[in-house]
């Protein structure tokens, strides 16, 4: 039995049976049994029962949005966003599916042509975090369907409502039993089936950088493909000749988002020294009109963190930061109100080395370090194992061209703090993961390539 808590008020807000070995292998042999039947579909048929599946949660959305906010402790305003961002994958995917088009490439043989299709890779799996419970869901389980692959999921602990609730409006919009199935439990023991089982031909994942490893591992042995969206560790630069009112709205919001724990969040802030005191004084003033509060109400807030081990990392981190001699301008500890808030927290003063700039920090910690030039700012932002996503802030046109090529990272943001949408491809490179999600890129990772030589044309 899984207990489920709202973060901001420690409430149980609801049970979960958990599934026992015997009914995740039952889900498994559901879902392959289902996969032969849904990618026979036309793509016109999947796309008409996603859209389905699209509509009827878009209809209910202020009760998905609630039950996010409950689950997760994201504010009620950023909830909708979500719901906004995960459904758009749904609608973009039933669009996408009828154009998963093949190629007929020029014949090596006069009397052969050379046709290459694309084919659903078979039945798949997915694992997914508690910071997005809804958007990491749809995105996921939207492509793989929309390409004719049938998948179960395995939600996080953390937050399997949201998950249960889509599978229940995805039984009524006509996604038949097996052709999507939630699985939820240990998840150890269900990752050890997933991976285990040669029949499920791909695992996507989204988590941490450790979780990605072993479950790459575990993968090895039936060579099953995989999409990995792990850890991050983004720069956010910004340079003397940026818009300063634009930077720090943009690093406000992107940091702020989830109370910091997206893996897109801002980890290491350069700024330029020629205007740093103006840049830290500025977004002080911007992170101070902001409410720390449990977020089922109206506005922006910032929320608590989602559990204790979330905020005793977070705490401990500012705790050595502090140690190590950095100062803190604002917050640096938990909050007034108790709980799992903590204060959104400024600090300078850090060095590269210190586990605030080499660690994943997912809370509301602004790591604010100086920089002098072009070279040295792209160097260092480069001075990570991560290359999820890299923003920098410039007016400079030439600039922008050597940010674009020399930044380590899947996705760099120029001029902007939001990232996502479902027309863009999200991914990582270095230890960050590999595909994509999200555009036309993403749907070819639940397809195979067949290459088709018809010869005989002369007999
Ligand atoms: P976080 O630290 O952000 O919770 P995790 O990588 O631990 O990140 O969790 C992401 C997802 O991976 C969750 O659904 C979690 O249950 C799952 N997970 C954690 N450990 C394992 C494992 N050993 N095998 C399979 N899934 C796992």
């Amino acid at each position: 039995m899984l207990i489920v808590y709202n973060p901001a008020t420690a409430e149980e807000i609801g049970r979960v049976a958990t599934h026992s070995t015997d009914e995740v292998k039952a889900a498994l042999d559901r879902v392959c049994a289902a996969f032969p039947a849904w990618s026979a579909r036309l793509a016109s048929e999947r796309s008409d029962i996603l859209r389905r599946w699209h509509d009827s949660v878009k209809a209910d959305k202020e009760a998905f949005a609630e039950l996010l906010c409950r689950e997760n402790g994201k504010c009620l305003s950023e909830a909708r966003g979500e719901i906004d961002y995960g459904l758009g994958f749904i609608e973009w995917y039933a669009e996408e599916a009828k154009r998963v088009y093949g190629d007929t490439l020029p014949t090596h043989d006069r009397n052969a042509q050379v046709v290459v299709t694309k084919e659903a890779v078979g039945p798949v799996a997915a694992i997914t975090p508690w910071n997005f419970p809804f958007m990491m869901i749809t995105r996921k389980v939207a492509t793989a369907l929309a390409a004719g692959c049938s998948m179960v999921i395995k939600p996080a602990e953390d937050t399997p409502l949201t998950a249960l609730k889509l599978l229940e409006y995805a039984r009524k919009a006509g996604i038949p039993e097996g052709v999507l199935e939630v699985v939820v439990g240990d998840p150890k023991a269900i990752g050890l089936i997933l991976t285990g089982d040669p029949r499920i031909r791909k695992i996507s994942f989204t988590g941490s950088t450790a979780v990605g490893k072993l479950l790459a591992a575990q993968c090895a042995a039936t060579v099953k493909k995989m999409t990995l969206e792990l850890g991050g560790n983004a720069p956010f630069i910004v340079f003397e000749d940026a818009n300063l009112d634009e930077a720090v709205k943009g690093l406000v919001s992107a940091k702020l988002r989830n109370c910091g724990q997206v893996c897109i969040s801002p980890n290491r802030i350069f700024v330029q020294r020629s205007i740093l005191q103006t840049f830290l004084r500025r977004v002080q003033a911007a992170v101070a009109d902001i409410e720390v509060d449990q977020g089922l109400r109206e506005g922006f807030v910032v929320g608590p963190l989602v559990n204790q081990a979330g905020f005793d990392k977070v705490a401990h981190l500012v705790e050595q930061a502090k140690a190590a001699g950095a100062e803190v301008l604002m917050g640096g500890k938990p909050h007034a109100k108790g709980g799992l808030f903590y204060e959104p927290t400024i600090l300078t003063g850090l060095q590269d080395d210190s586990p605030l700039a080499t660690e994943e920090i997912f809370g509301p910690v602004f790591a604010i370090y100086a920089f002098e030039d072009e070279e040295e700012a792209i160097r260092r932002a480069n001075q990570t194992e991560f290359g999820l996503v890299a923003y920098a802030y410039t007016r400079a046109l030439g600039r922008s061209l050597r940010l674009s090529s020399g930044l380590e990272a899947g996705m760099v943001i120029l001029n902007s703090g939001s990232v996502g949408t479902a027309s863009v491809p999200f991914g990582g490179i270095k230890q960050s993961g590999y595909g994509r999600e999200g555009s036309y890129y993403g749907i070819e990772e639940y397809v195979h390539v067949k290459y088709v030589l018809m010869a005989g044309a002369h007999f």
